[in-house]
């Protein structure tokens, strides 16, 4: 692996301008690398061979129960080469060992599932007038644009390549600046397992210049974009200036509904791991906990007794969470914490940064806040940090009207043991996903995920990818 150059065309291929930017592993706050800091040269060249894999090349050819083999048999190599990849997620993003292991695990199991998928994506007939022929086709759109985040760098790249290219397409990945390692190695893995050239195609760079380029490029037919809202906004108008289509994963402020009559037992570890899972960084992380005021001190000391015991540290110290990605990012988070105090929003409980961690390591103290009040930041906006909110409310339609009172609508949790009340409130819910006494079901490979709004628009996961990664071709035959 060449990490300071581009994967284009099934080989190694230095950046244009052989600028570079620096790889910083978050745990220690140092430099350990460095990237090709890529331009619209490097992106145009990465599109060109995706295009002419798509086009005229071996890829554009490879049937789609042959597209299913190669992707099953590079679900197996990742999973042979776990150790491997886990090192390299787990330095990258400073993820404590176990959580990088267990996406790792989610990677293969992308490529597994849709490797399984490739060949059961039909298209279908319609009966029409009396002498026709009607079939409509299910097509890939031809080469996808892919512009990912640092959040899941390697369960993301199965996440968005599994379905693209189970159905067909060419692509060209642009990773986070942030976190690329697990990136650039599968490219390289995929080649040696037999993906033609040009079918995987990674270029590293900053957003403003190879993100930008890569969603602006002429010769994309469908990006698939996941990070800020900010950014997808961007991502949509440059798509829509040659006219092309995107899905948008851009975060979310997801409630966990907790009524007085649910199992507090099994409701507090699930809740708080749903905020402490990756530090916080996680998009569909259930960073608002909407209490019933009538159970909400009992709840609130059980939340608080269970907080007080998460753990951070260095990734091989195998804690609850790791650091903050970037200094960036930790600056961000801390802003919200010391907004919140400032405005005098009660802190109910802090977990414990280890003794032993490095002091140069982008590490932050887990909190939790409440009862925090509704016009406060902290209620609304997405923290993407180990930070949790406790708010009060009446009765299920305050409930509801407090959920859905955000910008976004990502995922929900709905904790009670009224199964009536169950369906009710989880159908009034703006969220792509809701989760009724449970939380997050696992990696949810199956599962449609995506949302509304400011959480962004499309669907990634399960069967559902499969259709946002095609088009459909009505033909219509004549036959007498
Ligand atoms: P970001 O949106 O800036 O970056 C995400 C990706 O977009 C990166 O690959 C980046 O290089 C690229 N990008 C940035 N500017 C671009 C541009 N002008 N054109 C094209 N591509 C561009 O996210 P961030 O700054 O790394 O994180 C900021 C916030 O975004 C976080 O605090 C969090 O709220 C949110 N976020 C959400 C997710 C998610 O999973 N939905 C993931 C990461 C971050």
């Amino acid at each position: 692996m060449e990490s300071s150059k581009n994967f284009i065309d099934g080989e190694w291929r230095a950046p244009h301008s052989e600028a570079t930017l620096p790889t910083i592993e978050p745990a220690t706050g140092r430099s350990y690398g460095q990237i090709a800091d890529s331009d619209a040269r490097d992106v145009d060249a990465a599109v060109a061979a995706a295009r002419a894999a798509y086009d005229v090349g071996a890829w554009g050819r490879t049937s789609a129960c042959e597209r299913g083999r190669l992707l099953s048999r590079f679900g197996q190599r990742i999973a042979d080469l776990a150790d491997e990849l886990t090192t390299m997620e787990s330095r990258d993003t400073g993820k404590p060992i176990q959580v990088a292991k267990a996406d790792i695990a989610a990677l293969a199991r992308y490529f597994e599932f849709y490797g399984g998928a490739a060949d059961k994506l039909h298209g279908e007939t319609i009966p029409y007038q009396t002498g026709y022929q009607v079939s409509v086709l299910r097509e890939p759109h031809g080469v996808t644009g892919h512009i990912l985040p640092w959040n899941y760098p390697a369960q993301m790249f199965g996440r968005t390549l599994a379905p693209a290219l189970a159905a067909g397409n060419a692509t060209v990945l642009k990773p986070a600046e942030d976190a690329c390692a697990t990136a650039l190695r599968l490219a390289e893995v995929a080649t040696e397992i037999g993906f033609p050239p040009g079918a995987i195609n990674v270029v590293t760079g900053a957003g403003a210049t190879a993100g930008a380029a890569l969603a602006a490029h002429g010769g994309v037919d469908f990006m698939s974009f996941t990070g800020s809202p900010q950014v997808g906004q961007i991502i949509q108008k440059l798509c829509a200036d040659h006219y092309i289509t995107c899905t948008l994963e851009l975060g979310g402020k997801s409630p966990q509904l907790v009524f007085a009559d649910a199992d507090f037992d099994s409701t507090v570890p699930v809740i708080i791991n749903a905020i402490i899972q990756n530090s916080g960084q996680t998009c569909s992380a259930g960073s608002r906990v909407l209490v019933q005021r009538s159970a909400y001190d009992t709840f609130v000391k059980r939340l608080a007794d269970a907080f007080v015991r998460v753990r951070v540290g260095a990734p091989e110290m195998r804690r609850d969470c790791g650091p903050i990605i970037t200094h960036k990012q930790q600056t961000r988070v801390q802003g919200f914490i010391d907004a919140a105090v400032r405005a005098g929003v009660p802190v109910l409980a802090q977990g414990l940064i280890e003794d032993g961690v490095d002091p140069h390591g982008f590490y932050t103290t887990p909190t939790l806040f409440g009862p925090v009040p509704r016009d406060n930041s902290l209620a609304h906006e997405e923290v993407f940090g180990p930070v949790l909110c406790v708010l009060p409310f009446e009765d299920e339609a305050d409930a509801i009207e407090l959920a859905n009172s955000t910008e976004y609508g990502l995922a929900a949790g709905i904790w009670t043991r009224d199964g009536a009340r169950q369906i009710r409130v989880g159908k009034r819910l703006r969220a792509g996903q809701v989760f009724i006494n449970c939380y997050g079901a696992g990696a949810g490979i199956e599962l449609p995920f995506g949302g509304s709004r400011k959480s962004g628009h499309g669907r990634e996961k399960g069967f559902a990818a499969l259709h946002d990664f095609t088009t459909t071709k009505t033909m219509v035959q004549h036959h007498g």
